[in-house]
């Protein structure tokens, strides 16, 4: 092709369509690790910053308060609140649902961030208390599916 000719279809242009098989792995890093690893104990980990009292949920390898290094967990227990709210009509993989469900953001006290999961239960609202359910220990994988939802206290 001259430089006086021009393109006019994108398919002209030095292009090939194929397919490159790629497979990705993500660590969940130093922090992340730890947190998964509590689930598998049903619990709900945060990462303290020992120099400005504060904790992340999820946990951080650093502080960005302070940017120190973080190397201590606090168990947060399996009680928060819920801080945002909203109806589901699809499943993680688009599909629509038969019954729309309540996903929340779920804080958890003197903790910097939360959760987003299922919230479930008699009319969660936000502000609502809610508890952690996790799914049998034996079928726990160190994901954040091993809590099945924050159900509602009544
Ligand atoms: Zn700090």
């Amino acid at each position: 092709m001259t430089i006086k000719e021009r393109l006019t279809s994108l398919r002209e242009a030095r292009t090939w369509e194929d397919k490159i098989p790629f497979h990705y792995e993500y660590t969940a890093g130093v922090a992340g690790e730890s947190f998964l690893r509590g689930l598998i104990d049903g619990k709900i980990l945060g990462a303290r910053c020992e120099n400005c009292q504060l904790t992340y949920l999820p946990p951080k390898m650093y502080c960005t308060n302070c940017f120190r290094e973080i190397t201590s967990y606090r168990d947060l227990g399996l009680k928060g609140r819920v801080a945002a709210l909203t109806e589901a009509y699809l499943d993680f993989a688009g599909e629509k649902v038969e019954k729309p469900y309540m996903i929340g953001f779920v804080t958890f006290t003197d903790a910097k961030g939360g959760i987003i999961q299922r919230v479930t239960g008699r009319r969660p609202r936000i502000g609502s208390r809610v508890v952690a359910r996790f799914k049998p220990r034996k079928s726990r994988t160190g994901a954040i599916t091993d809590i099945l939802s924050f159900v509602v206290e009544s």
